[in-house]
C-alpha cells in the first residue's frame, strides 16, 4: 500500500468503520482515528452500578430493510452477533386490558403482506384500519420528488389531511414513527416518515422482520469491527481525539490528536453533528464550511433513554420478543433482551432482563429515576399482574441520541463532496434519506468511502448510489440465507 494519497477517517461509529474498511478493500492508505477506546460509537455498552458486566446503553434494533448495515455485518463474518425474524412479527401491547396483538407477514405480496393479521389486530377498530388502508394506497401514489417536497410539513398533518382516525395515530403511526425517526409525528418531518413507510410496507414483504444483538452491544460489535480493520489493513488509533483538520497553503494535510500530527491529503469526518460543526469550523479554508456547520446544527438532536429492568423470572409470554405498550408514553417497548441473548451472554445479568427503549425523550430527561421506575412497574403489574419481582432497574440517559429529522431539516443534510476539497463527509447526518440509524451511518460512511474513490478515478464508484450493494460484500441476508441466525 503506497504513502500518497493517504486518508483519514475520523470517528470509529459504524459510519466510519464501514467507510475505513470499504476503502482499505480498495487499496487506499487508511488511518482510523478514535477519541473513544471502543469502536462502534453510539451502539456502545455502559458499565452500571450493581452489575458486574457492561450491558447496552439502549435497545438498539434492527430491520431486514437495513441493508447495508446487514452487508457489513455478513463482511465481518459476524453473522452471529444478529438474530433476525424469520416473519415479521410487531407486537402490541394494551396496557390495561393485557392484551397483545400481532401484526404478522403473510401470503400477501407488499403491501398487503400485513393486511390479514392487521384485519384480526383488536388494538385497531374498523374505521381505524379503513383509514389505514386510505394512508397506505395514498403513500403508494406519491412520486419520490412529491416524497421529498413533503418535507416542510409534519407528518401528523399529513396523517389527518390523509383521513387518519386519533385512535390510528396513537396506536399505530406514532410508535412506528418514534422507534424509526426518535420523534413523534407531530415533531417528524412528512418525507422522513414517508420514506420510512414506502421502505418497509412497499419494498419487500420482509423488509420490517427485527433483528437484534445477541450480546452486549460493545461485547459484540467492537471485536467485529476490529478484526474486519485489521485484516482490510487499516491503521486504528482509539482513545486519540481529533483535535484539528490541519492545513498548508490552503491544502489539506492532515489531523492533529492530543499526541501527534498524522499527515494525509483527505480527511474523511463520520463523527456525530457536535464534533462534525467544531471540526469543520476549525479549517480556515471556505466558507463553505462553516456554512454545513449552520445547516448541521439546525438539524440537531432528539434525545435517548435506556431503561433496564432486571426481574426474578421472564416477564413477556413465551414466543413474545418485544410489544409496544400503546398510548404509553414514556415505557412504549418491551423487549425480553434476556430472551435475545446467546446462552452465554446471558451469565452475569442479575436476572431477567427487559430492555425499554424511550424515544423522542427530551421531555422526560429530568425526570428522577425512582419516577421512571415507578411508571415502568405500574405499566407491567398492570399488564401483567404475575410478572416476577423486579429486583433491579437503571436508567441510561443518550442526550445526542439522533439527528432530529423535524419538518424542513431535509435541506440542511450535506451529500459527502459538499465540503472543501479535501474534506468528505460521511456521519449519519449525510443526505441519503435514511434516518439516524445504524442503517443511516453505514450509507453515511459508504457514500463518503465512494466519492472518495470516484474522486481517484475508480469508475464503478461514479455511478455507485448506498441503494445499490456494496460491490466486495456479501449480499443482504433474505429469509433463510445460510449462515445467518433467525427465530
Ligand atoms: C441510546 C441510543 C439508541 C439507539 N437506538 C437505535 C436503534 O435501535 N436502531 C438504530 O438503527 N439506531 C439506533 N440509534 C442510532 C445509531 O446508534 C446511530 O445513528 C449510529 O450508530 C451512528 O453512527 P455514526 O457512525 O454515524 O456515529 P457514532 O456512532 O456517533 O460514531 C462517531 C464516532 O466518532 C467519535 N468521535 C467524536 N469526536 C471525535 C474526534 N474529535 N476525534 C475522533 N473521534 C471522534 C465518537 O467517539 C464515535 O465513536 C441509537 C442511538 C442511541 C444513542
Amino acid at each position: 500500500m503506497s504513502e500518497a494519497g493517504k486518508v483519514v477517517v475520523v470517528g470509529a461509529g459504524l459510519a466510519g468503520c464501514s467507510c475505513a474498511i470499504s476503502l482499505a478493500g480498495r487499496g487506499i492508505n487508511v488511518t482510523l482515528i478514535e477519541a473513544g477506546a471502543m469502536l462502534g460509537g453510539r451502539v456502545q455498552s455502559v458499565s452500571l452500578r450493581g452489575i458486574d458486566r457492561e450491558i447496552d446503553n439502549c435497545q438498539h434494533a434492527a430491520f431486514r430493510v437495513y441493508n447495508r448495515f446487514l452487508q457489513l455485518i455478513g463482511h465481518c463474518e459476524a453473522q452471529e452477533i444478529l438474530r433476525l425474524q424469520s416473519q415479521t412479527r410487531l407486537s402490541y401491547l394494551e396496557v390495561d386490558k393485557g392484551r397483545i396483538s400481532t401484526l404478522k407477514s403473510g401470503k400477501l405480496p407488499p403491501p398487503n403482506h400485513l393486511a390479514i393479521s392487521l384485519l384480526r389486530a383488536p388494538f385497531l377498530n374498523f374505521k381505524d384500519k379503513i383509514a389505514l388502508q386510505k394512508a397506505v394506497k395514498a403513500l403508494q401514489k406519491i412520486t419520490e420528488k412529491e416524497r421529498r417536497d413533503l418535507d416542510e410539513t409534519a407528518f401528523l398533518t399529513w396523517l389527518k389531511e390523509n383521513g387518519q382516525t386519533e385512535r390510528a395515530i396513537k396506536r399505530f403511526w406514532d410508535p412506528l414513527v418514534m422507534a424509526a425517526l426518535n420523534i413523534d409525528s407531530a415533531n417528524a418531518s412528512s418525507s422522513s416518515a414517508a420514506f420510512l413507510f414506502r421502505k418497509g410496507l412497499f419494498s419487500n414483504a420482509d423488509s420490517f422482520d427485527v433483528a437484534s444483538f445477541t450480546g452486549d452491544l460493545s461485547g459484540v460489535l467492537d471485536p467485529a469491527l476490529r478484526r474486519t480493520l485489521h485484516s482490510a489493513g487499516v491503521k486504528l488509533r482509539t482513545s486519540s481525539p481529533v483535535m484539528e483538520i490541519l492545513s498548508k497553503d490552503g491544502v489539506i494535510s492532515g489531523v492533529s490528536t492530543r499526541d501527534e500530527i498524522i499527515s494525509a491529503n483527505t480527511v474523511i469526518l463520520c463523527t456525530p453533528i457536535k464534533p462534525t460543526t467544531r471540526l469543520l469550523r476549525g479549517v480556515n479554508l471556505s466558507e463553505i464550511n462553516n456554512l454545513i456547520a449552520n445547516n448541521l446544527e439546525s438539524i440537531g438532536n432528539t434525545t435517548l433513554m435506556g431503561l433496564h429492568a432486571f426481574h426474578e423470572g421472564a416477564v413477556l409470554p413465551e414466543n413474545t420478543q418485544f410489544v409496544t405498550c400503546i398510548e404509553e408514553p414514556l415505557i412504549q417497548m418491551l423487549f425480553d433482551r434476556t430472551g435475545e441473548l446467546d446462552e452465554i451472554q446471558r451469565a452475569g445479568l442479575p436476572g431477567h432482563w427487559i430492555s425499554v427503549p424511550v424515544s423522542f425523550a427530551d421531555s422526560f430527561l429530568s425526570m428522577k429515576d425512582t419516577e421512571i421506575q415507578t411508571e415502568y412497574e405500574r405499566v407491567v403489574k398492570t399488564a401483567f399482574p404475575n410478572a416476577p419481582e423486579l429486583i433491579q432497574f437503571h436508567v441510561v440517559r443518550a442526550k445526542r441520541a439522533t439527528s432530529a429529522l423535524r419538518p424542513g431539516t431535509q435541506k440542511f443534510r450535506p451529500n459527502a463532496d459538499d465540503a472543501s476539497s479535501g474534506i468528505i463527509l460521511g456521519g449519519d447526518w449525510l443526505d441519503t434519506d435514511w434516518p439516524s440509524t445504524m442503517e443511516g451511518a453505514v450509507r453515511g460512511g459508504l457514500s463518503a468511502a465512494a466519492r472518495l474513490l470516484a474522486i481517484r478515478g475508480d469508475e464503478q464508484m461514479n455511478d455507485w448510489h448506498h441503494d445499490m450493494n456494496w460491490p466486495d460484500w456479501p449480499e443482504p441476508p433474505s429469509r433463510g440465507t445460510k449462515g445467518w441466525t433467525e427465530w
